[in-house]
């Protein structure tokens, strides 16, 4: 599962990290298995939301000094060049480099966080806040942003705004945060009753709705302006959809393997639209971390060592989680 790894060799602009921290995410699952793309190459090394100390430059690297506490998310590349890569859009250049099952230009494979050390390019590495544990830092910068750059684009803040996070687990419990931290109302939409206390107390959540539960989602009918949708497995939309307000918004960031149903007429007739999105830039990481930091916010994390792993990610399959493993890469002797 793990390897004690040295990416790529330091190129001058690089910066190596010592990883501290790194969350587990259900993209790392998905991946493992070949449930994104049906070309994932093995032996492989997940983690994409990694946090870790510097230890070496670059000659050229002017960003980061040797101690700092830095964080790497869901992309390491990209053409550097292209109109996206020039707008704070470079998630989605074409040539985007993803921290893991890709390659550099140079033909190496990369590898994620999952390991004692990193390579990566200035770029792609933002420096955590003093203010922000390493550790609540690290689910940030995947899960974090991926709720944070829809909701920051679409919806901003706004005390108007009524929204629904659609599953409540790593990207989940990060939008109910940032959603009440921009002023909207949130409901928490979940597969289960299990979890309507701690989103009420833990998590300050506005309303709680079962999507079992028929005579719930009645009642709450043409009531949201968006739903961001973080359900990793096949799910029908109908339901869903109709919980949206006319012009109303359905975002999806979770990533299932099979196709999605809808009924246009759902659509059409509610002028609804449906949009999906990536993480987001490393500026909107960067923003996302000193925004949680003046704040004050938190994270709600289990702290793992490597010897973990495998539990974890099983734990996270069966949806028993509380929100995201955070592995504890320092402290667990890989060496
Ligand atoms: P997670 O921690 O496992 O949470 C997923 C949540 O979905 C669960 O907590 C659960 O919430 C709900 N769920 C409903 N049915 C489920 C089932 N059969 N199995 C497991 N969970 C179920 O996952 P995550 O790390 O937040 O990631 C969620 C999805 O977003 C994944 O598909 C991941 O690949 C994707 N993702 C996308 C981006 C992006 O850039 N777009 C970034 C990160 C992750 P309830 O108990 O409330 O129902
Ligand atoms: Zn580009």
């Amino acid at each position: 599962m793990f390897t004690i790894h040295m990416n790529r060799d330091t190129g001058i602009e690089d910066v190596v990290l010592r990883v501290m921290y790194c969350g587990i995410d259900h993209t790392d699952l998905h991946q493992i298995r070949g449930e994104l793309t049906s070309n994932t190459k093995y032996p492989l090394v997940p983690g994409h939301e990694v946090v870790g100390e510097v230890v070496e430059l670059g000659s050229e690297v002017k960003k980061f000094r040797v101690g700092d506490i830095v964080g790497v998310g869901g992309i390491v590349g990209s053409c550097g060049e292209c109109s996206l890569c020039n707008s704070n859009l470079e998630q989605y250049c074409s040539h985007r480099i993803l921290p893991y099952n890709a390659v550099y230009k140079d033909g190496t494979p990369t590898h994620g966080g999952f390991s004692s050390n990193m390579v990566v390019h200035q770029r792609f590495a933002v420096k955590i806040p003093e203010k922000l544990a390493p550790e609540q830092a690290a689910p940030l910068l995947c899960a974090g942003v991926t709720a944070y750059s829809p909701l920051k684009q679409w919806m901003g803040c706004n005390e108007n705004v009524k929204g629904g996070i659609m599953g409540l687990g790593g990207v989940g419990h990060l939008g109910v945060k940032i959603a009440k931290a921009m002023g909207h109302h949130v409901t928490v939409i979940s597969s289960s009753d299990k979890k309507r206390k701690e989103a009420m107390e833990d998590l300050n959540a506005d309303a709680f709705l079962v999507s079992t539960d028929e005579d719930e989602m009645r009642t709450a009918a043409n009531s949201l302006d968006y739903i961001l949708d973080t359900i990793p497995v096949f799910h029908s939309l109908q339901s869903y959809l109709s919980l949206l307000k006319t012009q109303g918004k359905l975002i999806l960031v979770g990533a299932p393997q099979q196709p999605l149903h809808i009924q246009a007429g759902d659509m059409i007739l509610g002028k609804k639209t449906i949009t999906g999105s990536f993480i987001g830039s490393m500026e909107e990481v960067q923003e996302l971390l000193d925004f949680w930091a003046g704040k004050g916010m938190t994270t709600m994390i289990e702290l793992v060592k490597m010897s973990y792993v495998n539990k974890a990610f099983e734990r996270m399959e069966k949806n028993d989680v509380r929100y995201r493993f955070v592995l504890d890469v320092a402290g667990s002797n890989l060496e």
